[in-house]
Formats: C-alpha cells, sequence, structure tokens
C-alpha cells in the first residue's frame, strides 16, 4: 500500500491536481467580479479530495511548490481562455513560496506565458506567511504590485491579527474570514459585528477593498451589504454549485 506521500507523488505525475473556481460577487447588485482558484485532487478511488485531506502532507514533504506552480498556470490559462474580461482571480499562495527572492519573476513569466494580463491576478497570503519574515513579505507584495498583480490578506482575523502591520502592506484585497461572517447570523449588536464594522472602517481608510468569505445565508448577505461590504464569497453566493470545475458567469445567488 502506498503512503499518502507516494499516492501524492504518483497523483503529481498522473495529472490528478486541478484548480476548481469560486465566484466572487459584489455584494451591491450580485454581479460576479472574480474568481478564488481552489485546488482539488480527483483521486482515482475516494473522488474530489479539498486540501484538507492533502494540504498539510503536500506542504510537509515539499511537493506543494511544484504543485502550486502548475495550479497557478492553469487557474491563468483558464482565466484567458474563458475571456470574462473584466474580472479577476486570486489564487492562495503558501508561506513557502514567499521564501524566494525570485516568486514574483517567476509569476511575471508564468503570466507573460499565458498571456493573462497581470491586473487580473491577486495573490492571496495569510497572516502566518507574514510571520515568517514580514519585511521579505513586504518587499515581495511591493514587487507584484509594480508589476500590476494585486495582493489579498487571506482569512483576516484569525492569524496574528496586527493592525499595526496592515497600513504598511501594499494590499489591494483584505478578506474578513468566515468566523466573523458566521457570527453575524446572532444579530446586530454582537462583537462580531463590531470586528466587522471596524474591519470595513480600517480598510476603507486604507482603500483596501474587502471581501468577506464564506457567506452561507441570505442573512449574512443581507447584512454585509448593509454595512457596506463590497464583494463575498460562500455557498450562498455561489448556489447551487458554489465550487465548480468551470467558471461561471453572470449573476449569481443574488
Ligand atoms: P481559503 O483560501 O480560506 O479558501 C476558502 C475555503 O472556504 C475553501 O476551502 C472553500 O471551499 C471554503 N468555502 C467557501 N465558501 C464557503 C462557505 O460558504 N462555507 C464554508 N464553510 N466554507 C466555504 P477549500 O477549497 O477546502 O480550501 C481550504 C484551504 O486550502 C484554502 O483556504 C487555502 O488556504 C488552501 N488552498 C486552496 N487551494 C490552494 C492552492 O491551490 N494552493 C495552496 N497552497 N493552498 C490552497
Ligand atoms: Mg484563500
Ligand atoms: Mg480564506
Amino acid at each position: 500500500m502506498l503512503t499518502l506521500e507516494g499516492e501524492l507523488r504518483a497523483a503529481w505525475n498522473l495529472g490528478q491536481f486541478e484548480p476548481w473556481f469560486q465566484p466572487i460577487c459584489r455584494l451591491g447588485d450580485g454581479a460576479v467580479v472574480g474568481y478564488e482558484a481552489l485546488i482539488r485532487w480527483n483521486h482515482p478511488q475516494r473522488g474530489v479530495l479539498v486540501p484538507g485531506d492533502f494540504l498539510k502532507i503536500a506542504e510537509d514533504c515539499g511537493l506543494i511548490e511544484t504543485i502550486d506552480w502548475c495550479m497557478f498556470e492553469l487557474s491563468c490559462e483558464r482565466l484567458r481562455r474563458h475571456d470574462l474580461a473584466d474580472t479577476f482571480m486570486t489564487i492562495n499562495v503558501s508561506a513557502l513560496h514567499l521564501r524566494h527572492v525570485d516568486f514574483d519573476q517567476r509569476l511575471i513569466e508564468l503570466l507573460e506565458r499565458t498571456g493573462l494580463p497581470p491586473s487580473r491576478l491577486v495573490v492571496e497570503v495569510t497572516e502566518g506567511a507574514l510571520l515568517d519574515n514580514p519585511e521579505r513579505v513586504r518587499a515581495t507584495l511591493e514587487r507584484l504590485r509594480a508589476a500590476v498583480i494585486g495582493a489579498a490578506l487571506d482569512d483576516f482575523g484569525t492569524g496574528y491579527s496586527s493592525l499595526s502591520y496592515l497600513h504598511s502592506l501594499p494590499l489591494r484585497i483584505l478578506k474578513i474570514d468566515r468566523a466573523f461572517v458566521l457570527e453575524l447570523d446572532k444579530g446586530a449588536n454582537t462583537s462580531s459585528t463590531t470586528v466587522v464594522a471596524a474591519v470595513l472602517a480600517l480598510a476603507r481608510a486604507l482603500d483596501i477593498d474587502v471581501v468577506a468569505e464564506g457567506i452561507e445565508t441570505e442573512f449574512q448577505y443581507a447584512a454585509l451589504q448593509a454595512m457596506g461590504c463590497d464583494m463575498g464569497q460562500g455557498y450562498w453566493i455561489g448556489r447551487p454549485a458554489p465550487i465548480t470545475r468551470w467558471l461561471a458567469s453572470g449573476p449569481v445567488g443574488a
């Protein structure tokens, strides 16, 4: 029997990984304005596997970087081929990538190869990735910005969460973690409503767009819309198929 690591390597050789896409919509009118590319493993016996089933091991055995570069390329190619001219795409970049000083250069070359305009790409980094070496990450994001590639801070509020570094990072998007969105169900005047309102105000002051993650109910959607949140993603928005193999277009779930 193969270990999961062995299985991962075999899967890589057989091309079993591919990006799926979750629409990101403008809460005001429900229009799809972008997509997040999310890795999936088409396992021949176990079906479509999600990152929680294999990402940690792929990171530990050092395979994630190779797999990710292939994901980035496939994602960019698909977006370009789909030709939804005004939409952007976010890709998840693990902390390991940001240790390489040539990460930005490699990404720029990938865009040249695939023909996707850099302004349509946004790299998502987590607060954890920043902790590793904040100065190096900031410098990388600065170089990406100079190349018109955007940056998003993913899962905001779950990690180190220091507000002090926010203003020093060249961010285009802040993604509010779904834990806060979930809490909105408890109604107005909860601590979560206060946190979301404060994050929205801060982002506005810093001229950063906000995407709320994990919107699962109409109530959450309406609450975020009323609070002036720009964009969102989640099972409610993408229903009945929240994350798809192909790029969906048109207004969804509004
Ligand atoms: P993430 O970047 O925060 O992605 C959002 C996760 O929330 C996705 O899980 C998505 O399927 C899920 N989600 C979306 N809407 C909802 C909702 O309404 N409710 C709930 N409960 N969940 C929702 P997924 O696809 O399992 O990905 C998990 C994590 O794996 C991602 O979290 C990201 O950190 C990482 N990841 C995904 N794709 C890649 C990749 O290509 N490369 C790397 N290095 N990491 C990836
Ligand atoms: Mg993400
Ligand atoms: Mg996230």
